[in-house]
Order: structure tokens, then sequence, then C-alpha cells
């Protein structure tokens, strides 16, 4: 168990300028704020900050990260809010103690969408500070190393989480020390019976795997003590969980040489280049297993060379030469770097790290599983014309190279040629490959089919925002000008439509986000211009008097319709029905007298005729009874059917309403946000219970979750 001055002691050997008394009164202030509460293991509480100031320690993080640490459970467990630690501690620490308690605050469910939720978020509070990450990082290894104090539930919940998130960003980190501890707990979680099997396994041929270790190192370490090189080596245990890994990729544990393999530390990277001569002057090189992380790292920023070689009895090794300088990034990743203390934003070396997460965070709706693939893919690297080196997943396409360079290139990319050869875009390209784009200044743009065959989740997201982008813009222009249009004929403008305290009922109403959207969706033929001013007027009736909106009314041929109503008194008027409600025989009615217009049929219950201040002018209308025979089906009406959408679900709908007898004379149907799909259709009927028939059947067909007459 680690005391603060543990802590301190381990500061202080790589800062000897640590600011002490900063972590001392963190510590003394997470002592008294947890004082009385104790952990599930019956600890006291302020273990738990101490183990996780202790880790961050050993990462060789800064005094502000340490001392944030030791107060990471304070904002969410005690009553301390993020003002009184800012007072105390200084803004610094209160941003990185609030980041913590945000990620934490979202770490609860297991449920894989969620997972990815908090993933996303962990990575925008990270890319705020990565420093609030590395303190998670290490909340969670604490937290998983005393996971025995858990439920077996709770344990199998957290170890999955663990895996599935912590550990990859450890990972992309470059923290590989923090990375295989997560994911052996995890693994000892998950698989107990696999776990023990195996440590059972690795102890049983330890005796034998430790001689053929010290032989080969014996070996090595005397040539290059012949060679006068100033050097350190040493056997490194795989963990447990790659082990299971490979056995898991079809291999049996007696497969596995490079259970334990050989690393050589020397102080240039000359020098390592060196050292693998002679190594292959000892043991024969397997071909094709020399890999050169020192001239192309990884994007974690992983350095070193290496290289597996066959040793005696046939046995093939890994033997892997870095300096101590990339030995120090690959066991501490960007802990071990000196840049992260002045901010991550912006800085030129961090650039590769935040990338990776700016692709998640653009992402919309990838889902874990993409994101794992993502990870867990091998890399290629390829030369850009200037020989720079680009890192690109397996399988990567000219397009994901030219999204890599720039979203620009990428957009106007046109063609591309690798080694000096022109190649189809789909090209899956190999490493050490020159890769050239052809752009074009004019280019329309990428092509939809290129989502088919790119790999990289960040081209694709960038295709993805581009047609999102794109057709939007046309789309609001076109919607614009429909409804303007549409409003001229109405004798109104735009301005009386686009009305600040109209926008809550129209977002509501239409499911769109804004005026923008609502263009976008009328012109990309999402909603229908006459049905949206119609809902807006029929919402505020005050706004727009009878006599303005009388091109929405529609003009029934005469002869029929004056027949099918009686008005009271006085048969003279010319008839119209309400295009607003469009009543049909059957429904209550009332008549509406319009200025030397003649009289308007509405429904009853029409919400212009409740809403309307002219009760004067209201007349009371009948329909007139007339035998089935001599009725005729000419009246509209407009159903709106909301259905999870399937295959052939509008086809069945149309069927369906023609088996009827009835005819359609208008559809359109939307993707609602919540993935039901809203279809309007419009139909021309005889009666109410021709309707009442329609909708009764209509809602018996599968996915209908909701049939409305409007
Ligand atoms: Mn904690």
């Amino acid at each position: 168990m680690s005391t603060i001055n543990d802590v301190i002691e381990v500061m202080k050997k790589y800062d000897k300028d640590c600011d002490t008394s900063l972590v001392m009164k963190a510590y003394e202030f997470a002592e008294s704020s947890h004082e009385g509460v104790f952990r599930k293991s019956g600890e006291p509480y302020i273990i738990h900050p101490v183990e996780v100031a202790y880790i961050l320690a050993e990462l060789e993080c800064d005094s502000e990260t340490v001392a944030a640490s030791l107060l990471h459970d304070v904002i969410e467990d005690t009553n301390h809010d993020y003002d009184e630690v800012k007072s105390v501690f200084g803004e610094t620490v209160a941003n990185l103690v609030d980041g913590v308690t945000k990620i934490t605050k979202l770490n609860y469910t297991s449920a894989e969408r969620q997972q990815v939720e908090t993933y996303r978020k962990m990575f925008v509070a990270m890319a705020k500070d990565i420093r609030v990450i590395l303190i998670k990082l290490a909340d969670r290894l604490h937290n998983m190393r005393t996971l025995d104090a858990m439920s077996p539930a709770k344990q199998k919940i957290k170890s999955r989480e663990t895996l599935d998130i912590y550990a990859p960003i450890a990972h992309r980190l470059g923290i590989y020390t923090i990375k295989m501890e997560l994911e052996d707990l995890s693994f000892r979680y998950l698989e107990p019976e696999k776990y023990n099997d195996l440590i059972k396994k690795v102890a049983e041929t330890r005796a034998e795997r430790h001689e053929f270790v010290n032989t080969l190192i014996d070996t090595l370490s005397k040539k290059l003590d012949h060679e006068k090189l100033e050097y350190s080596i040493s056997g490194r245990p795989k963990h447990f969980y790659s082990i299971y890994k490979k056995m898991e990729g079809g291999k049996n544990f007696g497969e596995i040489f490079d259970l334990i393999a050989i690393r050589v530390l020397v102080d240039t990277p000359a020098d390592c280049y060196a050292v693998l001569g002679w190594v292959h002057t000892l043991w024969k090189p397997m071909p094709n297993r020399i890999k050169d992380y020192i001239a192309m790292p990884k994007s974690n920023k992983y350095q070193s060379l290496h290289t597996t070689v066959i040793g005696p009895g046939n046995k093939p090794f890994e033997i892997q030469i870095r300096t101590y300088e990339m030995h120090k990034v690959a066991e501490y990743g960007i802990a071990a770097h000196s840049l992260y203390k002045e901010g991550a934003k912006g800085a030129d070396e961090l650039g590769e790290w935040l990338r990776w997460l700016q692709d998640i965070r653009d992402m919309d709706s990838e889902d874990l599983e993409e994101i794992k693939h993502d990870l867990e893919m091998d890399e290629i690297f390829v030369y850009t014309p200037k020989g720079k080196v680009i890192e690109l997943p397996a399988d990567a396409t000219p397009i994901d190279f030219a999204y890599r360079i720039h979203s620009d290139v990428g957009n106007k990319c046109i063609g591309a040629k690798v080694n000096g050869k022109i190649v189809p875009l789909n090209y899956r390209l190999k490493t050490t490959d020159f890769v050239e784009i052809i752009t074009k200044a004019d280019s329309k743009g990428p092509s939809r089919d290129w989502l088919n065959f790119v790999v990289s989740n960040h081209a694709r997201s960038k295709i993805r925002a581009w047609f999102r982008k794109a057709a939007k813009e046309e789309n609001v222009i076109k919607g614009r000008d429909m409804i303007e249009r549409e409003l001229k004929n109405n004798k109104l403008t735009l301005s009386d439509i686009m009305k600040n305290e109209y926008l809550d009922f129209i977002c509501d109403r239409f499911n769109v986000s804004g005026w923008d959207d609502l263009f976008s969706s009328i012109g990309y033929g999402g909603l229908r211009v006459r049905y949206v001013l119609g809902r807006i007027i029929e919402r505020f009736p005050q706004d727009f008097p009878q006599e303005e909106v009388k091109p929405t009314l529609v003009k029934a041929p005469k002869s029929e319709k004056d027949n099918v109503v009686h008005i009271q008194g006085n048969n003279d008027f010319a008839v119209k029905f309400a295009k607003c409600c469009m009543p049909v025989p059957g429904d209550p009615i009332i008549g509406y007298i319009t200025r030397g217009r003649g009289v308007t049929v509405h429904r009853a219950d029409c919400v212009n005729m409740l809403h309307s201040d002219e009760k004067d002018r209201f007349i009371s209308v009948d329909w007139i009874d007339k035998p089935k025979s001599a009725q005729k089906s000419q009246f509209s009406s407009e159903l709106v059917i909301r259905a999870i959408d399937r295959n052939k679900l509008l086809s069945d709908v149309a069927t369906l309403i023609s088996n009827e007898g009835v005819s359609i004379s208008g559809i359109s149907s939307r993707m609602m946000k919540d993935s039901t799909v809203n279809m309007n259709i419009d139909v021309v009927i005889s009666d109410t219970e021709q309707l009442d028939r329609l909708i009764a059947k209509l809602e018996l067909i599968q996915n209908v979750l909701s049939v409305h007459r409007i």
C-alpha cells in the first residue's frame, strides 16, 4: 500500500522542483473530505486516490495532475463543489477534477451504445486536456486491481468495459504498462478458467523457458561486450492476454515461442541498427519479420526495431532494440511527452494522437464494433510524393490516403498514381507504395460509391460529412424558393412565415432543427410545401385571415358538391370545402360565410373555426342524405400513418387502400429522428364510414403504429 510520502518520493526522482506543497495540500483536503468513508473492501476511502496518484507519479506526471488525482472523487462523492476546489487549488486543478468527474458520471451502464457515448465524451474531455484521461486511466487501473471486492456481476461488467474502452485508449496513447495490466486484469475476471489455466501453463514451462532465454542473453551479451557497446538487456515476459489472443488465433501454447522477448536498450538510434546487424550475424532472421518502427514510428509514437530470429533448436524468438528515450515513450506513451504539460491544443507532435481522437468525435453513427475493428487492423505505411510516411489501416485505398492528407485533397480527388502508374481509386495500397493524388480544383466532390471501399473511419466520416453539407446547402436554397413561390400565390411573403414565435411550433411539428432545416427538408422532398403552410396557418389562424388563404381552399366541381350540402335558410350560396380540415360526408360540419365568395364548409371541430372570433359569419349546414349508390367518391382527405419502416411497407399500404376502392392522389413519406417513418397519404373517399373502415384496416398492417386523419 502506498502512502502520500511514497508518491512524493517518486515525484522527486523525475522532477526535483515538483510542487510538493500542492500535492500535500490536495492530500489533506481529500483525506478530510473522505473521512469516515470506506471502500467496498473495508479500507478507508483515501487509499484509493493515493494509489491513483502513485500510478500517475510512476508515469512521471506533473504536480497538478498528481494533485488533481488525489482530489478526483471529491466533487463527485463529497459536498465540495467546483468553485471550492478552484478557490483552494486554482483553475487548472479544478478543471482536471471536473473533467474526471464528468467522465465518471457517464460510466454507469454497460449497454454497448451507452459505452460508445461514454467513449466519445471521454475524448471530448480529453482533447481539452489530455491529463484528464491519464487520471481516469489510473483511476480505472486501481479499481481493476481492487475488483475482488465487487460482486461477480459487477466484475464482469467493469472488465468488459475496460477491455472494450480503456485498454484501447491506453494503447492509442501508447501507455503500454497500463494497457497490459488492464488487459490482464480484465481477462482474469472475464475468463477466469482460461486465465488460471494459462498461468499454470506458463508456470510449468518457466524453468525451461528461462534457461532458453538465459542462453540467448548470454550469447548476445558476449557479442555486445566484444563490440564494446553500452547496453542493457532483459527478457521481457509477454502479458497473459496477448498470449491468450494468440491461442485464440489458433496457436497451441507450445507453438508460442515468443512468450518472452529479448529487449536491448542502447543510447542512440545508430546503436540500435548496429545491434540489429550483430543479432543477425548470431541468428538467422525470419523473412518479413524485421520491423523498423524507428524509421516509421507507430501512430502512438512507439519506436523500436523488432526482429524475429531462429534460435537454438530451431525455436524462433523476438528481439526488440531501442534507445532508452524510445523505451520511455514505449512504456509511458503520451504521459512521457513533456508537451502535454503545456496543454495539448495545437501542439504539432501531438497532432497524430489528436487526429485519431478527432476521428472518433466526428463519427456520427459508427458503432463500437467499427471502432474496435479500426484499432485491431494492421497498419500499412505509404509515402507521399515528397517522401513523407503516412500510416493507414491495411487495405487502405488512394481515397483513404487523400483524406488523410487533407479533406480538401479527398474531396477534390479525381484520380491516383501509385509508384508512377495510374490506378483505380479502389486500389488497395501496400506498404512502401508511393502515392500521388490527382485533384481537380472544380471537381464536383466525392462519389457516393467511395463509401463502399474506403477502410478508414476518417475518410468515411469526411465523405459523409461532405454529402450532408452539400445536400443541405443545395436543398436549403431549393426549399426556400419553393416556399416563397407558394407564399406568393397566397399573396404572402417569407417574412409572414419566418416569425420567431412560430419557430418552436415548426421545429416540433415538422421534426426540424430550425429554418434552414425546414427549407432543406422541403427542398429534398421530405416535406411538402403546401402541407407545411397549411399546418402553420391552421395553428396561427389569427395571422392568416380566410380571405388571404383562399388559394388553399379547394374549388369543388360545382354541380356535384352543391347537391351534397344543405345550407340553412338559403341554398343560393356557392359551396366550397375547406382545405384545412377537408370534411367528408358523415363529419359534423359548419358553414363559414366568406366575403362575397359563398360558403366554405369546415368540420365542426376545425381549429380555424374553434379559434375564429367571427362567429357571426357561421351558418349551419347539413349533409344531404343520399342513397349509397348515388354517392360518389369525391372528397379529399389526408391520412398520416406512423410506422416502423420495413421492406414493402409502402406498397402494402398502397395495395390495401386501392383494394378498398379508394384512390390515392398523393403520397409523401419521411424518416423521423426516432427512426419511424411518417407517411402522408391523400385519398379520395366518399364518406366517414369508408374512411373509418380504411383507417381500421390500415392499422392492422404489420409495423404500423398509428393512423390518423389530419
Ligand atoms: Mn476513483
